[in-house]
């Protein structure tokens, strides 16, 4: 660290607490040659208050004092709030082992050894101011760091109340508009029914089209309020049987499995901690998928389960059109759809429904795919 000349201002004050400072002539006079600023206290008692008034840089304490010596001394300092973080350094005599490890125990930082040795005690008195001031940086970056943890859980709150908000938001939009639009549909096909060839054909055409249209927004509608639903109507987990789950899938799915031919066969699925009727969904979306996206061949569709890690990783695989590796992440967001509703149908709301359903269960959704050859859908839940 070398020798310095510190300005009037920055320059260091020491404590010096002896009950006999006229000994200690030699050390004040080469600390103030180093730029330091020298304060002297006789005994304990004057030393904590010197120090409380001053506020040193650093504490030079002597052990041996008649009245309060100087571990209780010490122990005083580090009570109080004011200088309890200002280091202190014990002089004592050289053979006293006892009194250096009860100087640590009082809250020292170090000792120096009596006589003492004037460029050892500068040399570790540097040491101690710059190890002091990392200390106080450190304590500056770590309160700033708590602000910006706090301001940043404060922020991550409101994001959630808003999403909440906005979730309800769509619940209650959603679920209004399902009334006018019932009515706009259902007259709009009475008119179809009751004027039909009465008008010419192109109204015909055209209420056709309006008729279409309503029925759409009512599919939209219906899924935008089960998309909504997971958050705004979501059951507390219990242990849930996925074997189970997936039976009653299967059946709630027999006309299209039926209709498609499909096979399915199922690995050991296991017991998760889960909303039954969510997992209920996401596997009967995935199923579903597996089944509307086939190809020209007999669909086979595998649902199966291994634990990995803490999670179970669960696979619905299919034979069917698989996706291009462009749409793996695309397919999971709100609406969005690879085909023409003429092709498929379906809204594209499906997947999102499964990505919300998975992360509320703590897991992750991913699909794996070669286009003409088939897709497995890959999800986790915690075991
Ligand atoms: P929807 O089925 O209503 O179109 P989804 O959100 O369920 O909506 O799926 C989004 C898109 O992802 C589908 O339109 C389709 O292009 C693609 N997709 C989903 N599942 C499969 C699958 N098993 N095989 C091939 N493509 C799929």
């Amino acid at each position: 660290m070398g020798s310095h000349a510190p300005s009037e201002q920055d320059a260091k004050t020491i404590l010096i607490i002896d009950d006999m400072p006229a000994n200690l002539g030699v050390l004040t006079t080469h600390l103030e040659r180093e730029g330091y600023i020298a304060v002297v206290a006789q005994g304990g008692e004057e030393g904590v208050e010197r120090a409380e008034f001053v506020r040193p840089d650093l504490v030079l304490l002597d052990v041996m004092m008649p009245g309060m010596d100087g571990f209780e001394t010490c122990r005083r300092l580090k009570a109080r709030e004011a200088t309890r973080d200002i280091p202190v350094v014990f002089m004592t005599a050289l053979t006293d082992t006892s009194d250096k490890l009860a100087g640590f125990a009082a809250g020292a930082v170090d000792y120096v050894t009596k006589p003492l040795n004037g460029a050892e005690v500068l040399a570790r008195i540097e040491t101690h101011l710059a190890l002091y001031g990392l200390r106080q940086q450190l304590a500056a970056q770590n309160e700033q760091l708590r602000h910006e943890i706090a301001a940043r859980e404060e922020t991550q709150a409101a994001l959630l109340r808003s999403n909440t908000e906005l979730e309800q938001l769509a619940y209650v939009a959603s679920h209004d508009m399902q009334e006018p639009l019932r009515m706009v549909a259902s007259y709009l096909q009475l008119v179809a029914q009751r004027y039909r060839g009465q008008l010419d054909s192109d109204a015909d055409e055209f209420i056709g089209y309006a008729v279409d249209g309503a029925k759409r927004m009512q599919a939209l509608i219906n899924d935008l309020l089960a998309y909504s639903r997971v958050g705004t109507k979501a059951r507390p987990f219990e242990p849930t049987d996925c074997a189970r789950v997936v039976d009653t899938a299967l059946s709630n799915l027999r006309i299209a499995i039926t209709d498609s031919g499909a096979t399915v066969t199922l690995g050991s699925l296991p017991t998760v901690m889960g909303d039954s009727m969510q997992l209920l969904q996401l596997f009967q979306n995935l199923i579903g998928n597996a089944m509307k996206f086939k190809r020209d061949e007999p669909v086979r569709i595998h649902i199966g389960a291994e634990p990995v890690g803490e999670f179970w990783h669960f696979s619905v695989s299919d034979n069917g059109i698989g996706i291009a590796a462009e749409y793996f992440e695309r397919i999971f967001v709100l609406f969005q759809r690879l085909h023409g509703r003429g092709e498929y149908p379906g809204t594209g709301i499906g997947l999102a429904i499964c990505k919300k359903i998975v992360e509320r269960h703590g897991g992750t959704i991913s699909v794996e795919s070669q286009p003409d050859v088939g897709s497995t859908f890959h999800f986790t839940i915690p075991r």
